[in-house]
């Protein structure tokens, strides 16, 4: 596969195919060194970028490291991915265009109060990087929260 890094308008650098590529093709793995979500805490505590992607139950991340934490995230993206046995792949979900950047939907989940704001250009953005059930989850923390102050 022929990726290369270069300025993105979505965020700094991304990742970008000089080949076309065919829907569900394995693209690339989203490799580094694993280490527990509690080193990663302590790791990244005062950096505002990471590239940490959860694996199995969450408690082990991967420490990115190599092309693929150059993929930006989108809402509607040409990726997404796929864990199989333990490792990450970022798989192709349509057919991808020579030149286009590559992209997946970050699905964040844990990100503590930081916006996680998305600029990623789509129709369908959902103006965060958050995934739909954790957007979900904070409007009803907020709303519980409300609820209590009123009393
Ligand atoms: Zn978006």
């Amino acid at each position: 596969m022929a990726l290369i890094i270069r300025s993105s308008a979505i965020h700094a650098a991304g990742c970008y195919t000089t080949e076309p590529i065919k829907n569900h093709t394995r693209v690339v793995e989203y490799t580094g060194p694993r280490i527990s979500k509690d080193q990663a805490d302590e790791k990244y505590e005062n950096s505002p970028t990471t590239y940490l992607f959860g694996v199995g139950d969450g408690s082990k991340v991967i420490d990115g490291h190599g092309i693929a934490m150059f993929i930006n995230h989108s809402c509607d993206p040409n990726c997404e991915t796929d864990e199989i046995r333990g490792r990450v792949w970022i798989k192709a979900i349509r057919d991808i265009a020579a030149g286009e950047e590559l992209t997946y939907d970050y699905n964040l989940y844990d990100g503590d109060e930081d916006e996680a704001s998305c600029n990623c250009g789509a129709a369908a953005c959902r103006k965060s990087m958050y995934s739909p059930e954790e957007l979900a989850r904070r409007v009803r923390v907020a709303n519980r929260a409300a609820a209590k102050k009123k009393k």
